[in-house]
């Protein structure tokens, strides 16, 4: 038989491909259908060159796609013929840059079940070892400074490699063959412990454990910045790690060593479960039990505990030494950015920590963890986008030029996007500090290197004094494109679900900028990428005192009186207990009368804020969303009693009478409603008013799709409500699964609608 003939081809793989083992899963394709060539990273894609039998090569294409490693995803696979050069042997060359570069950058991802083994090994080289990573886990984004993602452009530059652990990077058939981060206790980074002026170097852990137990608060650096730990169970170190942080009530995320712990502690649904077993390892909420020992000032007035698990060596390690629950925040004061370098620490956390558990490994860009809400076992609600979810892209369906959107205000991400991919920045929080805003232009100034891209188009929120507003402004030589508020939340919501619309939009938060110069925030729109147009909203409310309502829910609970029952709000007021010192109610009384300094709104947050208010649940807000939060919660199980509220016209716009509904609530309660039955009616009565309001519009316009967006939708409970009512009535129901229904969804909405608006020119 004559020898056959052999044929070559070129491929580029683009998509998550670097930093997530493809380049070893390709050379051991290449050498088992017995290929020559060679693979290669570029600031592009991975370029793969094989030459050898026809039916071996269309083989090792089919695999390239089929069984790609679990962290990798293919975007795009372009395959062509190449002439065969008679190359011998596969191998894997040197990185190479190329101008303006499509490469995306890998997610940092939790420490893998190998990984884990091996430093609870004794045998092993990595036993104890807090720095133990592979090509399947490990630190990527927050320790990458340029691409392409190779070691030297990594903050582990900084460790020259010793020969065992370089004999593995260069092993095709070792599970760290070209793990960019890869060390061990030779060559790698190390940790010490500082207390008062002493540094501690060795039994470093056992001893960061020993004062955990006694109720200190130890700040340790981590994958994506410093946390601020304490023993959840330690009722007096909880309290002075809120008194220290500045931080009255927001609840606290609690690690725990593993899910039987989890256990435990709270109720685990399956789809909690593989939350909180996920490579990304974010917070996730689950429902407290009945004898959760975990101290209550973790979470007050809170039916659920933001549970994590272990995601570096360095956390499972410790909890050999530590308490088996583990408060642990972010290392900042309240509101201000996370604090990420050791130096930072020393300084910004002197204050708040006891001890410093650091390490030399340099963190390049500073990452919260992520936040994800299970609702109801079938929602996952992303109530805050970082670690382990950053940098990966979410497609668009519209391809365009390079935006750069800006975001909002509160929970700020701004957004990158080209050519139908969205890069969303990592929550960054309110950009209303000074520190806050200068790490926003650092991100933006870090993601444009990362990406090659130079935007010439600026998407921004309508809201003249969002700081990010101002920054957008002031770019010179720019294309701005302005998007209100409500349309970019629908527009991430359908952008999301890869969907250009039209579709009915359902945008309901707390505060945003109406073109009509009132305040929105309860909104019904038709929407599709690239326009809008208002179809309905929630009544209209004076926000007494403007800012000062939407810090105190009592201001909202008067308002709402005023409205319902004109003159006799202040008996009524009495009866609930709303008591202001006598000025202040002079002043409040004397802005209801006359509509001084009160601007209306039409928000979904201040509704939510009032009835809290008026039922006595929450009456002091000490973080954004607490009075929503504290009536949700507050809520009775299985209660299925609602209020009826009418639809009204207002010209073509239909007003949702949520006045009658504040009233019918407040009513009831009382007449001898106990306030958890009130709350949870409450609930199905804005969720039916909503549906209502969906029905009409839809018997209107015909159209059968809703989006549903904006931080309301963060209440798993009306969420659910909502979903079931709204499929009953045959409706197709987006809701956001990827990004965060908040604010920090913003700035993918406006890239999706700016770019809309450049394709139609
Ligand atoms: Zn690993
Ligand atoms: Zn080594
Ligand atoms: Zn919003």
């Amino acid at each position: 038989m004559p020898p056959e003939k052999l044929s070559g081809k070129k491929l580029q793989v683009s998509g998550v491909v670097q930093g997530v083992g493809f380049r070893p899963f390709v050379y051991r394709l290449a050498r088992e259908h017995h290929l020559a060539g060679w693979v290669c990273n570029t600031s592009r894609c991975v370029e793969i060159v094989v030459e050898g039998r026809p039916a071996s090569l269309d083989s090792f294409v089919r695999r390239i796609a089929s069984q790609a490693p679990a962290l990798a995803r293919i975007d795009s696979l372009v395959v062509e013929e190449a002439e065969p050069q008679g190359r011998e042997g596969f191998a894997i060359l040197e990185s190479r840059r190329l101008p303006g570069t499509e490469a995306l950058i890998p997610a940092d991802v939790s420490t893998c079940a190998d990984c884990f083994r091996e430093v609870m090994d004794p045998a092993d080289q990595r036993y104890g070892y807090p720095f133990t990573n592979c090509t399947n886990c490990g630190p990527r984004f927050t320790i990458i400074r340029s691409v392409p993602y190779d070691r030297p452009h990594t903050t582990m530059a900084a460790f020259a490699m010793c020969p065992r652990c370089r004999e593995e990077y260069q092993n095709p058939e070792d599970r760290r063959f070209h793990a960019e981060p890869t060390a061990c206790p030779v060559c790698g980074p190390h940790l010490w412990l500082e207390e008062g002026g002493r540094v501690l170097e060795s039994d470093v852990l056992e001893a960061a454990g020993k004062l955990l137990r006694v109720g200190k608060i130890v700040a340790i650096k981590g994958l994506g910045g410093f946390h601020l730990a304490c023993d959840a169970r330690h009722h007096e170190a909880v309290a002075n790690l809120r008194e220290r942080k500045g931080r009255v009530a927001k609840p606290f995320a609690v690690m725990v060593p593993d899910l039987n712990e989890a256990e435990r502690l709270c109720h685990l649904d399956d789809l909690t479960a593989h939350l909180l077993l996920s490579p990304e390892r974010p917070v996730v909420l689950a429902r407290k039990r009945d004898h959760c020992d975990i101290a209550p000032q973790v979470a007050p007035n809170n039916k659920y505990l933001g549970l994590m698990l272990p995601y570096t060596p360095l956390h499972l390690l410790l909890f050999s030494h530590a308490p088996a629950a583990l408060v642990m925040t972010s290392g900042n004061l309240s509101e201000e950015p996370l604090v990420f370098t050791n130096d930072e620490a020393r300084t910004r956390l002197r204050s708040l920590a006891d001890a410093f558990l650091m390490h030399n490994r340099d963190i390049q860009v500073p990452c919260d963890d992520s936040v994800v809400r299970p609702g109801a076992g079938r929602f996952t609600i992303p109530l805050r986008r970082a670690r382990g979810f950053v940098p990966q892209t979410v497609s668009l369906p519209v391809d365009s030029e390079p935006i750069l959107a800006v975001g909002g205000e509160q929970k700020n991400t701004f957004c990158l996007a080209w050519k139908g991919t969205a890069l969303l920045s990592q929550h960054l929080g309110d950009l209303d500090t000074v520190e806050t805003f200068d790490y926003f232009q650092l991100a933006i100034a870090h993601f444009k290197d990362l990406s090659r891209k130079d935007p010439r188009v600026i998407a921004y929120d309508l809201h003249p004094q969002y700081f990010s507003t101002r920054y957008a402004l002031a770019q010179e030589g720019v294309k701005l494109i302005g998007v209100q508020h409500h349309h970019a939340h629908i527009a991430a919501c359908l952008a999301e679900h890869g969907r250009r619309g039209p579709c009915l939009g359902l945008a309901l938060d707390g505060t945003g900028y109406g073109p009509d110069g009132t305040i929105w925030g309860g909104e019904l729109l038709i929407a599709d990428l690239a326009d809008y147009q208002r179809q309905g909203r929630l009544a209209q409310i004076p926000l007494p005192g403007g800012e000062a309502a939407v810090r105190d829910p009592r201001r909202m609970a008067v308002a709402y009186l005023h409205a319902a029952w004109g003159k006799e709000f202040a008996q009524k007021a009495r009866e609930l207990g709303l008591i202001f010192d006598p000025l202040e109610g002079r002043i409040l009384t004397h802005q209801l009368a006359t509509g001084l300094n009160s601007p209306l709104t039409s928000s979904t947050g201040r509704l939510f804020d009032a009835v809290a208010a008026a039922l006595g649940i929450c009456r002091t807000r000490t973080y954004e969303g607490q009075p929503a939060l504290e009536l949700e919660m507050a809520a009775a199980e299985g209660e299925e009693g609602w209020y009826p509220a009418p639809l009204h016209a207002d010209g073509s716009l239909l007003v949702l009478d949520t006045v009658a509904l504040f009233k019918e609530t407040v009513g009831d309660y009382l007449s001898g409603a106990a306030p958890p039955r009130a709350a949870a009616r409450f609930h199905n009565s804005l969720a039916r008013l909503l549906a209502q309001a969906c029905a009409a519009i839809k018997d209107r316009t015909g159209l059968e799709t809703v989006a549903l967006s904006g931080g309301v939708f963060q209440n798993a409970l009306l969420l659910t409500r909502l979903y079931d009512l709204l499929s009953e009535q045959g409706f197709e129901i987006l809701t956001h699964t990827r990004t965060p229904p908040n604010d920090g969804g913003i700035s993918l909405g406006q890239a999706a609608v700016a770019a809309a608006r450049l394709e139609k020119g």
